[in-house]
């Protein structure tokens, strides 16, 4: 069989057309020698595999979160919190110093409970 030359052909059976490139090292390859992954299409089961180390590598890079020290988690927290105290009290000053139906009515209980 001659090959057109508009066509690549699978390097491992010739006489084939290579329907993929392997994400891993480019080869082409046919569907005879096609390595399924949820990835993509490699060329043999080493290639899958090394792309795969080098996702699994690529997700550790991207999602630190996981390996933070615990006071840098502490800190996000405590961050959130001072965030919600100064939303309140921002709302605080915003119901006493204007009418705000409900509005007012929530700040003059908290201000009573705080005795502020
Ligand atoms: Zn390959
Ligand atoms: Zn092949």
């Amino acid at each position: 069989m001659m090959s057109d030359g508009t066509h690549t052909l699978c390097p491992v059976h010739v006489t084939r057309q290579a329907t993929f490139r392997c994400k891993q090292c480019g080869k082409p390859g046919c569907s005879m020698c096609q390595v399924s992954s949820p990835l993509g299409s490699f060329c043999s089961e080493l290639c899958r595999e090394r792309f795969e180390a080098f996702a699994r590598k690529a997700q550790d890079v991207e999602m630190p979160e996981f390996k933070r020290p615990a006071f840098l988690r502490a800190r996000a927290w405590v961050g959130r919190v001072f965030a919600i105290i100064a939303a309140v009290f921002g709302l605080l000053i915003l119901g006493s110093t204007f009418y705000i139906p409900g509005l007012s009515q929530v700040a003059y209980l908290i201000r009573t409970f705080l005795g502020i």
